[in-house]
């Protein structure tokens, strides 16, 4: 990446009436999160420990073995405190600034709202909240009660209370697909940052983007098939969001 690539996308940013972020891990990896698919990521962690996270992070294995499942060891991210990094700081601001930028997120940890971010569809939902599975009734952490074998319950019908995230083999809400795809068909400028789009429905939801100018945020290059790379800029998403603001 050079200072003539970062000019060239600070102009696209200045002339675009609606910028959308679409982000993966890599936009929360300068929070100390790792990248789910990365070497040290989290779920790289539970192979070595030959635990497969699409067997445990999946609806069936909290019905089955739920026991097992609320009682993991924790995971090193969990037990650290996570802060928004420049990248949630700096387009939070932007958004601020009166910019429309709007954000479509993969990740569950909430980063942009907490830097203050207005506009953020979660598609992968959350960790803030858990819902039963049962009746679906939504519970914050501090109201779930845990029974004797440590797994969190319903107060009305004693179902499993499970986190607010879309596991593996589980769709985005009908809703939040929705509201990204309208999201993407008005966006000017589309900027797909920290992921790799590997995971569904990422590919198919930037299909329908019909702006101008794609660029690409991200440790390593992408081939994406169905849409132009109009700007690649290679390297950590934080710190080159923290460069283009530097040059506004
Ligand atoms: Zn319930």
């Amino acid at each position: 990446m050079n200072i003539e690539q970062l000019h060239i996308a600070n102009q696209w940013l200045e002339e675009a009436n609606m910028i959308v972020l679409f982000g993966g891990a890599g936009v929360s990896t300068e929070s100390g999160l790792p990248d789910y698919r990365s070497q040290d990521g989290q779920y790289s962690r539970m192979e070595q420990t030959n635990e497969d996270p699409k067997k445990i992070m999946n609806r069936r294995y909290i019905m089955q073995h739920p026991e097992k499942f609320f009682n993991r060891a924790p995971n090193q991210s969990s037990q650290m405190l996570i802060e928004p990094n420049d990248a949630h700081k700096i387009l939070a601001k932007w958004e601020k600034s009166g910019k429309d930028v709007r954000i479509i997120t993969q990740n569950v940890d909430g980063l942009h709202q907490r830097a203050g971010h207005r506009f953020v569809i979660e598609l992968h939902g959350n960790g803030r909240t858990s819902y039963c599975m049962t009746c679906g009734r939504v519970y914050l952490p501090n109201e779930v009660e845990r029974d004797e074998q440590n797994i969190p319950r319903c107060h009305v019908d004693q179902g499993i209370v499970r986190p607010s995230v879309v596991f593996f083999g589980e769709n985005p809400k009908a809703e939040d697909l929705q509201k990204s795809i309208d999201t993407i068909k008005q966006a000017d400028v589309l900027i797909i940052a920290g992921t790799s789009l590997s995971v569904y429905p990422a590919k198919n939801l930037i299909n329908h983007f019909k702006g101008d100018k794609v660029i690409v945020i991200n440790r390593e290059a992408l081939e994406i098939q169905q849409l132009k790379v109009d700007l690649f800029l290679e390297g950590n998403v934080g710190q080159i969001l923290a460069e283009l603001d530097a040059l506004r």
